[in-house]
């Protein structure tokens, strides 16, 4: 069965996997979506890699606004000096 694209129509290839957001059902292109880590489904498993959900951009925006910062801004968790 040939998936295409919600946000670009492009049809699914083997090369270029749709994957559906696991928020809204949408189909998306591998170029519209990003794969973060969602606290929901360690509830489904308890394997952590299983974490790692698919989502549209949107749901991504929606959903968790803060996923792309946290990738992006680096680790600043590191506060500490002994003296
Ligand atoms: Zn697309
Ligand atoms: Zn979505
Ligand atoms: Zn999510």
């Amino acid at each position: 069965m040939a998936w295409e694209c919600s946000d670009c129509g492009r049809k699914e290839k083997p090369e270029s996997k749709i994957t559906v957001c696991h928020h809204c059902g949408r189909p998306v292109c591998s170029v519209h979506h990003e794969k973060i880590d969602d606290g929901a489904f360690s509830a489904w498993s308890d394997q952590a890699a299983a974490n790692v959900a698919v989502h549209c951009l949107d749901c991504l925006q929606i959903f968790h606004p803060r996923a792309t910062d946290a990738e992006s801004g680096g680790r600043s968790a590191r506060g500490l000096t002994t003296a």
